[in-house]
């Protein structure tokens, strides 16, 4: 039975509604769908579904850790109404996280900090620390909502015996377009194989193109795969619009595939070949020295385009940056930045070939 403050069985409403914490008086956060599926709400955005009889998979689905990435926050509320609903049968165990509330009712990436910058304890919250005593003038919300983030990941995980699969999959879209509209960042493994079971699975969502990070970083996706041994990624999965005015017949893959992940229907995968997809890894960051930087090309540029070599793509001051290898390509360009912050990430072709497991 649903709660009578969830009869809706809309969960991301009543997150909004309650965007920085849960009523006080809410009962019960912890109750049984005619299914058998248990459902936990552990913060305000966070709720854990685990069905009677679960597979091996423990599977965390993140949206809204920026809070204008609007299609991957209308993809999960409506697998989670679905679920509370009971028009969806889990074969799994499901963590769902409302990464960003208050900034999802702003419209806006973010309000003070970067949420993606600041996993990996890059937040400054120590285990020990009481995070409902840190108020506002100390320490932001969103350092606090990543500090709590984690918390729950590692709740989720460790609830179980070790040794199961993990995966985590945070959802976001992109500011500008892209020559690829849905792709992946696959975060740094520290030598470990990349996994051809997660490539071809996010084939299957329609993402062919991937970024292979080769260091450490504060992205929730590094966080998972580097703390809890996940296969994390961060997809990013087309151009951001306002919430309600998304196209979602440009998710249908996307979303279908998750569904199928969460319920234990087949998934169509294909072997991995690596011609079937476009990989790129890190070439050089170009970090803004001085105010007069400026990039070279319209703002408007999509991510992963290339440019012949040799092709001016930024002046600072006296510095000139131009294309220095075939295949070079532009992501994430942003002349607005804090001087000495990344204003462009300039990526190349890389092969996997040996390298996956
Ligand atoms: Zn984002």
């Amino acid at each position: 039975m649903l709660p009578a403050w969830l009869s809706s069985a809309d969960f991301l409403a009543f997150t909004l509604a309650n965007p920085e914490k849960l009523p006080t008086d809410l009962q019960p956060l912890t109750f049984r769908l005619q299914n058998g599926t248990d459902c936990q709400i552990w913060d305000t955005g966070i709720i854990c579904f685990t069905p009677q009889h679960y597979g091996n998979n423990d599977i965390v689905l993140s949206c809204g850790v920026h809070g204008n990435e609007t299609a991957p926050i209308e993809i999960c509320a409506a697998l989670v109404q679905d679920i509370l609903q009971e028009r969806l049968q889990l074969s799994e165990r499901v963590l769902f996280l409302f990464g960003n509330p208050p900034a999802i009712n702003a419209g806006k990436r973010e309000l003070i900090d970067n949420m993606n910058r600041f996993f990996s304890g890059a937040h400054g919250i120590s285990d020990d620390r009481d995070i409902d005593a840190i108020n506002d003038a100390e320490i932001s919300f969103e350092k606090r909502r990543c500090a709590r983030l984690e918390q729950y990941v590692s709740r989720f995980y460790q609830a179980v015996p070790a040794g199961r699969e993990r995966c985590l999959y945070d959802l976001h879209t992109a500011i500008r377009g892209s020559q690829f509209e849905k792709f992946a960042v696959y975060p740094f493994l520290h030598g470990k194989p990349w996994s051809e079971a997660q490539f071809s699975l996010l084939a299957a969502s329609d993402i062919h193109c991937f970024l292979l990070m080769q260091t450490p970083a504060t992205t929730f996706s590094y966080y998972a795969a580097q703390t809890h041994g996940a296969h994390a990624f961060t997809l990013e999965l087309g151009k951001a619009r306002p919430l309600g005015e998304n196209d979602m017949s440009r998710f249908t893959k996307v979303a279908d595939t998750l569904r199928a992940l969460i319920s234990g229907a087949d998934i169509k995968t294909k072997p991995f070949v690596e011609t079937d997809f476009q990989l790129f890894e890190v070439y050089r960051a170009i970090n803004k020295h001085t105010e007069a930087f400026e990039l070279s090309f319209a703002s408007s540029i999509e991510n992963f385009t290339q440019l012949p070599l040799g092709t001016l793509l930024a002046t600072d001051a006296d510095i000139e940056y131009r294309v220095e290898q075939p295949g070079e390509a532009i992501i994430f360009p942003n002349a607005s930045v804090a001087i000495g912050q990344r204003a462009m990430l300039m990526v190349k072709p890389v092969s996997v070939i040996g390298q996956t497991g």
